[in-house]
């Protein structure tokens, strides 16, 4: 943590506005390609949490009355100022995680897709109705908002994450408090002045600044009806349980060790392009990577060879550079804990193919990619999320075994399977205990009309994130059962109606 000296400090977004922050907290924020400090970012603390959420309680008792016409318009709006603005949303993306511009703006058009559902949300929001279930009885459903939703995101992903919550949140008519990551702070205030110019009311969207603080204070204050949750497995256990325990509805999204299976039948040309693609892409910090290729049988030696044949294509550079295709890790701290892995395999028993650790850089968090071979549970190299471009690879003599690993493994995000056989992907769709899986894809991201969740450490609650499931989470239903009797119908009965 470090003073504001002369870098440009960052604000929260509370009821309209840029708000200066009081708990005299900060952190910095730097460009990782440049290896320096650029801003600070205010750090909320609790009494700063409940003003926030008290501004958002106001705006949603109000937001909630207004037409769904008008909050679909509003969306519209907003879904029109992001394409105006999506290269400045993916340069200043770029600027503090580090990703390549491109990358960049796909993060971008995937957040885009979020709001597009959430523009046709009337559907969604449709209920039910059953006429004559009794005589002169009917009964309809009615979804309402939940009332104050809290997002807590991660890094990795500062534009489309928040815009897989607040899209949804916002069309269901609730009230929205971003609480990014610190760590790359200012495309939020970006998409803070677009909710604004889109015409949504004041205190509708926020954006609080924080660390530990601003998120324990709005997991415990009344004013939070609901807390999505996208981040690392331990805070998002911590997020759940806390939520919880405080009588809030929770979806708390975790961390992740994809695995690609590659069969004996697969293209090897094919799988190696998409394991390289999947793992190094976005320098590995997606959720979605895969960090794992189970080589079944007698694919293990071509494939290695494959995979490691390419990797000198990768161009690791800036994110602003076009011609580089990996960027930097998002801190310092960070690459030398992916880099302690590479450090470390020989010593676990591993056999490192392509050491990307060992170049070297004038300045910034960068590392290269890296290949590690004979990778086995048990190994922290297995066993832990590393998050950055370290691919290992699992021997495995059959389909059985590959599918046994990839089940015992505690995360249950995404997986892979190539094959040119559709008996064994059919199988493997089958018998996989993991959210998300791609056949002949390695980073199955399911589309916005579809939802996103993984199983088992990498989702908390019952609920996957964005599309159906979103406005599911972002509703409360409310059944109504009405007659209207005439006033000589009327009797005293005190049981339960046995007759229909
Ligand atoms: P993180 O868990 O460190 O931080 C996520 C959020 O929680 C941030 O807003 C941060 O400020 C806050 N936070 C951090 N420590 C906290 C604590 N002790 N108590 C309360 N709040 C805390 O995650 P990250 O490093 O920003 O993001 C990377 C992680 O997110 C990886 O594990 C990745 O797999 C995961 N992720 C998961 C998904 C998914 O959909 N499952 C998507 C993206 C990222």
């Amino acid at each position: 943590m470090v003073g504001g000296g002369d870098v440009d400090s960052i604000e929260h977004w509370v009821g309209g506005r840029r708000t200066p922050g009081t708990s005299g907290r900060v952190a910095p924020v730097f460009d990782p390609a440049l290896g320096v400090q650029t801003k600070t970012v205010a750090l909320a603390s609790a009494a700063e949490t409940d003003d926030v959420v008290r501004c958002a309680v106001d705006a949603a008792s109000r937001w909630q009355q207004s037409p769904l016409g008008r909050r679909t318009d509003t969306l519209f709006r907003l879904r029109e100022l992001i394409v105006a603005h999506r290269e400045e949303l993916a340069a200043l993306v770029s600027q503090e995680h580090g990703k390549v511009v491109t990358d960049a703006a796909g993060e971008v058009a995937r957040g885009l897709e979020c709001v597009e559902f959430a523009c046709g949300v009337p559907q969604m929001l449709k209920g039910s109705h059953s006429s004559e279930v009794s005589t002169g009885v009917d009964v309809h459903t009615v979804l309402h908002p939940v009332g104050v939703v809290a997002g807590i995101t991660p890094f990795n992903f500062p534009v489309m994450v928040p815009l897989w919550m607040m899209a949804n949140a916002l069309a269901c008519g609730n009230a929205f408090i971003l609480k990014p990551s610190e760590k790359d702070p200012s495309p939020s205030m970006l998409l803070a002045e677009l909710v604004q110019e889109a015409g949504f009311p004041d205190g509708v969207f926020n954006v609080l600044h924080g660390d530990v603080e601003a998120v324990d204070a709005l997991l415990g204050h009344p004013g939070v009806d609901a807390v999505s949750f996208v981040g690392s497995t331990p805070v998002a256990r911590h997020v759940y349980e806390t939520g919880t325990r405080n009588g809030k509805r929770v979806q708390a999204l975790g961390g992740a060790k994809n695995h690609m299976v590659v069969m004996p039948d697969a293209d090897v040309d094919a799988a190696a392009d998409a394991a390289v693609s999947a793992a190094y892409g976005s320098a590995g910090e997606r959720c979605m990577a895969i960090s794992v290729v189970v080589a079944v049988g007698s694919v293990a030696d071509p494939l290695v060879e494959a995979i490691s044949s390419r990797i000198g294509d990768v161009v690791v550079g800036p994110g602003n550079d076009p011609a580089s295709m990996m960027g930097p890790l998002v801190t310092a701290e960070h690459r030398d804990r992916v880099t302690s892995y590479v450090h470390g395999a020989a010593e676990e028993g591993a056999r490192v193919v392509v050491d990307g650790s060992s170049q070297s850089w004038s300045q910034g968090f960068f590392t290269g990619c890296s290949l590690i071979d004979e990778v086995k549970p048990g190994m922290r190299l297995y066993d832990d999320e590393i998050f950055g471009p370290v691919l290992g690879v699992v021997r495995m003599p059959t389909f059985d075994d590959a599918v046994a690993l990839v089940n015992a493994n505690p995360y249950g995000n995404g997986v892979a399977l190539f094959t040119r056989d559709g008996g064994t992907a059919r199988r493997f769709e089958r018998e996989i205990t993991v959210g998300m899986v791609g056949i002949n894809v390695p980073i199955p991201v399911p589309v916005a009309f579809y939802s996103f969740g993984g199983w088992k450490a990498s989702l908390f609650g019952d609920s996957p994130i964005y599309g159906p499931e979103g406005v599911r989470f972002y509703t409360r239903p409310k059944v109504v059962t009405s007659r209207w009797p005439e006033p000589t119908e009327s009797a005293i009965d005190l049981g339960f109606p046995s007759t229909r």
